[in-house]
């Protein structure tokens, strides 16, 4: 039973509107839904009473009880309208409620009416209330447990809910093998995202996390399992070296990509597949040696690849590469997803004859349509975002090339063996000379706008900068989170008299669109860029001498490195602002590390020092190693576990379909779990 891909706007009361709405969070269909877990849970099963709560008052976690309404205030000041006190009451006792913002609450509350009350109590010194509560009507309550979802303003918790109970009516296709579900005992696929969106108590609500950790760092290991197997395999040696491409460049080569070169080169030269992580910090110069590795292959007459994970990416690396090659009579050519059919046809059919050397693009290249007629090495870039499966499907071309991996996420050397076991290791862990330093402040939001106006003496001499927020687009649940299109709204009031140009870009922005936008960026038309994260990765603008992060503390260490490595790539002094009023010591503790140190591997050090479970991540990032890396530390005993089953089932898993692990995990990898 194939899981049917739906999309979402094909269910009943969805429509092109809602479907849009859904986007922004990057669900798209079916099963983009039902793998979008509840951020918590409203336990509606026990009905407390107004005496025991007071009693003992919990003032963490929501509490339901069910009250008459005995007592409805005046506002005390006629603007104060939509705020709403009132007093309710059950046998044992009584409690004031109070409301914020529901300007029509008052109407739709019968007088003596009975409720169920489910929110948080508050403790106001004298007294208790209960703050915010949701309200549910006596005839409609059923004491059950309801997933309560992220969303964006105009989708509730509620339709999501009544979606996920559709899908799960469909099939959902098992997609780990049955060897593996019968010796843990797992519930199957349906069953567990069953549970996790409508658990019916903890137990099975544990049980379906435990499937689905077990699934994640399943398909995290399997992806080393394919590595070790792949050893077996011949791969075509690699002879040549790449000195002229070298001397054409306009630099030279330091120390550390000198030996990180020669080692990959070493490697190449052996029939038996190369499996290197290129580990180096962002603006180190991996790209480089990379490409150089890419030029003795070509040379060679085989075919290379370099994988992004990104469009964005991708045409950066065929701007700078493609000249170098073409004058040394080497074809470079581009295949990414939003290519028209006819232009890739065409491609496709050069890259079989061999007319093409060095193929760059997204995760495009890995479908089944895309044949090489000689590849023998391919180059994964910033693998973290890429998810580690897609070099599986590789292996599915019946192709044993060279492969090299490219990350600029240091990992801790204890982490190391989990996540790379198999592979070895290059570090190139010197920077290019000249660089400036980046000086790094920790800005309190009443300082932001002074912030904003002091940057403009910087735009005026012809600097460009990065302002990040978290979110797209206002949440209704995020109150307090900057977002990219309030940002932008409030900033080109600020800059639009100043002949200041600013420019948003974000993920579910068309990818033509953000190259446009990158274009002009790194062509100065544009002097800021507001984002989110996604200029995380690679993005290489050497102009770019500023960066301004808002509501810092929600992002990790690891991405907050990441991001700050896109300025301090020229000859000018950088400088970087993380935005944060957080009291919560961990995000101060962060944010300090970030201020004192720039050094990628003292900060993932650090990181994991700081990471204790129960982080809420809140929104949820795809495939990044920050997730997986959490869940794995956090869950070592399953992650041991399942290492040693792929030891004990390795035959039963080398019959695996691998297909089926790439169609889900390229992109549910990361859950929040
Ligand atoms: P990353 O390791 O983050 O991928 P890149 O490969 O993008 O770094 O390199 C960042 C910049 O540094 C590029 O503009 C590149 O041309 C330049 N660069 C790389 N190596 C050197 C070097 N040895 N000397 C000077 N500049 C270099
Ligand atoms: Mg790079």
């Amino acid at each position: 039973m194939e899981t049917k891909i739906k999309s979402i706007d094909s269910y009943k009361g969805i429509g092109k509107k809602k479907a849009q709405l859904f986007k922004k969070i990057d669900i798209h269909n079916n099963l983009d839904l039902i793998y979008y877990f509840p951020r918590e849970y409203r336990d509606l099963r026990k009905v407390h009473s107004i005496g025991d709560i007071l009693k003992k008052p919990n003032f963490h976690s929501p509490v339901l009880i069910k009250a008459r309404i005995i007592k409805k205030y005046k506002p005390q000041r006629p603007s104060k309208k939509s705020n709403i006190r009132i007093s309710v009451s059950d046998k044992e006792g009584a409690i004031d409620i109070i409301f914020f913002n529901r300007p029509y609450l008052d109407m739709s509350l019968k007088k003596y009416g009975e409720y169920y009350f489910y929110g948080k109590l508050h403790d106001f010194g004298s007294y208790i209330v209960m703050s915010q509560p949701q309200i549910i009507e006596v005839e409609s309550f059923k004491p059950e447990i309801l997933p309560e979802y992220l969303l964006p303003k105009g989708i509730s918790s509620k339709e999501v809910r009544k979606l996920n109970k559709n899908i799960l009516q469909e099939d959902i296709e098992e997609i780990l093998p049955s060897c593996l579900i019968e010796e843990n005992s797992l519930y199957s696929l349906k069953k567990a995202l069953g549970a996790i969106h409508f658990p019916i108590d903890r137990k099975s609500f544990l049980e379906a996390k435990r499937r689905l950790i077990y699934q994640e760092l399943f398909f995290l290991e399997l992806a080393f399992f394919m590595e070790r197997n792949k050893n077996k395999f011949e791969s075509k040696p690699i002879l040549q070296n790449c000195n002229e491409f070298i001397e054409a460049l306009t630099f030279q080569l330091t120390d550390s990509q000198k030996k990180s070169l020669c080692e990959i080169l070493e490697d190449m030269k052996k029939n038996i597949p190369m499996n290197r992580l290129l580990q180096g910090d962002v603006g180190s110069g991996k790209t480089v040696v990379a490409a150089s590795a890419c030029f003795a292959t070509v040379k060679g007459g085989l075919q290379a690849s370099i994988l992004a994970p990104t469009e964005i990416l991708a045409r950066q690396h065929l701007n700078t590469l493609k000249p170098i090659f073409s004058n040394f009579g080497y074809n470079v050519e581009l295949l990414v997803g939003s290519m028209k059919a006819k232009e890739k046809s065409k491609l496709l059919e050069r890259l079989r004859l061999g007319e093409i050397h060095l193929l760059i693009g997204t995760h495009a290249i890995i479908e089944k349509n895309v044949e090489f007629k000689n590849l023998a090495l391919v180059v994964t870039d910033e693998q973290h975002r890429f998810g580690v499966n897609q070099r599986v499907a590789m292996k599915e071309k019946g192709l044993h090339p060279h492969t090299l991996v490219m990350t600029a996420t240091p990992i801790p050397r204890t982490l190391g063996v989990i996540f790379y076991g198999d592979l070895d290791m290059s570090i190139i862990d010197t920077m290019p000379e000249g660089r400036k330093k980046i000086v790094s402040r920790i800005v309190k939001k009443d300082e932001r706008i002074s912030l904003y106006k002091k940057i403009i003496s910087k735009i005026k001499k012809g600097d460009q900068g990065y302002i990040v927020a978290p979110l797209i687009s206002d949440t209704e649940n995020l109150d307090k989170v900057i977002s990219v299109e309030s940002l932008y709204v409030e900033l080109k009031k600020l800059y639009e008299k100043k002949d200041i140009k600013i420019e948003i870009l974000h993920g579910a922005m068309k990818s033509e669109e953000k190259d446009e936008i990158m274009k002009a960026f790194l062509d100065k038309e544009i002097d800021i860029l507001i984002s989110t994260v996604v200029i995380e990765v690679g993005i290489n603008v050497p102009n770019a001498t500023f960066m301004i992060v808002e509501n810092a503390e929600r992002f990790g260490l690891a991405q907050l490195h990441q991001l700050r490595g896109r300025i301090g790539r020229g000859s000018k002094e950088s400088h970087c602002y993380f935005i944060s009023d957080s009291k919560s010591e961990n995000s101060v503790q962060r944010l300090k590390i970030m201020e004192e140190s720039t050094d990628g591997f003292y900060i993932a050090e650090k990181d994991l020092e700081l990471r204790g479970p129960g982080e809420i991540f809140g929104v949820r990032q795809h495939g990044s190693l920050d997730e997986k890396l959490r869940l794995a530390i956090k869950h070592m005993d399953i992650l041991k576990k399942v290492k040693d089953d792929i030891k004990k089932y390795e035959e039963e898993i080398d019959k695996y379909d691998f297909y089926l692990a790439e169609r889900y995990m390229n992109k549910y990898q990361g859950l929040n779990l």
